[in-house]
């Protein structure tokens, strides 16, 4: 049973080990696993970049809303399918876009300029609108097949529910190898992509993946609620003061954003210059995880609603759990200069 007109699928909770859960992703990143487009990879990445914003549901599982996945999944998806031009779907005699191409082809046919901005360019009433026509596509396409192949152990789902229920084993499997899981599925993603486009566009295919989800490059959102709201006025690492008169003032990701592919105001600090150029893609040692283990326990509970959208699904358990893994992912311990 192919599984993608699938309605719901019960979770099956039953106890995975290790060993299991790499044997059912080994199985859809392989060729056994039946694929005409590339859509079980997207969303597979969907979900992994949205780990921090599951929220538990108490019943032994995590709940994901359909808007945060699809929401990721467009990102992706404009990326790669209009500003790099790469075919995601074998051509089946009939068509030659998938249906998520055809949407975004769509949405860009009247204006060529947006082919070249980022999604998030777009006023938020057009990008809501392609992100629901994405997420009807592939409720509709994706999300059945994908429980399907995993034989319902990664997730549970109700079409008509708003979300998927990861099973908690599979969400702790997926934060402890999400380095790993990533790049398995970029390479099974660039390997498809590979037999069904042109050559022209096919370099650096993996550096075109990663680059897929793009990095925010204006973070000063956060430095204002920091220094104004929270009065962080001394470098997180070196306790400088800070000048905030002129540029000097870094918006740090304390776990890299290489690994949580994420803006969070739980992960943000203020470091002067030299200390974010220093630590860099390094991970804080405990010292500095205690301290922001405090600092968000603290600033989750004022009453924001900017500090509370951004802290909604923030548990203290899973921060130390992804500074931990993080550092299984290869990521170098950062040592401040003078401790
Ligand atoms: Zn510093």
């Amino acid at each position: 049973m192919p599984g993608w007109n699938l309605k719901n699928g019960e979770l099956q909770k039953c106890k995975m080990s290790e060993d299991e859960y790499w044997s059912l992703f080994n199985f859809v990143f392989s060729d056994a696993c039946m694929k005409r487009n590339t859509y079980k990879f997207g969303l597979i990445k969907s979900i992994m970049d949205n780990l921090f914003n599951c929220a538990q549901d108490g019943y032994g599982s995590y709940r994901l809303s359909y808007n945060a996945i699809f929401e990721k999944f467009t990102v992706n998806y404009w990326n790669l399918v209009l500003k790099y031009h790469l075919k995601q779907m074998r051509s089946d005699g009939r068509t030659e876009v998938s249906k998520i191409e055809s949407i975004l082809l769509a949405a860009s046919e009247e204006n060529d300029l947006i082919k070249t901005l980022d999604f998030n360019s777009l006023s938020e009433t057009d990008r809501s609108n392609v992100v629901n026509q994405v997420s009807v596509a592939c409720r509709k396409n994706v999300v059945g097949a994908l429980y399907n192949d995993m034989e319902g152990k990664l997730y549970g789902f109700d079409l008509k529910r708003n979300g998927i229920m990861l099973a908690e084993r599979a969400y702790e499997f997926m934060l402890k190898y999400k380095t790993e899981l990533e790049k398995l599925n970029y390479y099974a993603w660039a390997k498809f992509m590979e037999k069904i486009n042109e050559d022209d566009v096919l370099v650096k295919v993996l550096d075109k993946l990663e680059l897929s989800t793009p990095k925010r490059n204006d973070l000063s959102v956060y430095r204002e609620v920091l220094y104004k709201k929270f009065k962080e006025c001394n470098c997180f690492y070196c306790g400088k003061k800070l000048n905030f008169s002129n540029r000097g003032v870094h918006v740090d990701h304390f776990i890299p954003w290489s690994y949580v592919k994420d803006d969070k105001l739980w992960n943000f600090v203020l470091s002067c210059q030299k200390c974010n150029e220093r630590k860099n893609n390094k991970i804080p040692s405990e010292k500095y995880l205690e301290i922001m283990l405090k600092r968000n326990e603290q600033m989750k509970d004022i009453v924001d609603e900017f500090v509370n959208v951004e802290f909604k699904n923030y548990d203290s358990s899973q921060f130390m759990s992804l500074w931990k893994y993080a550092q299984l992912s290869g990521l170098k311990p950062y040592v401040q200069e003078n401790s």
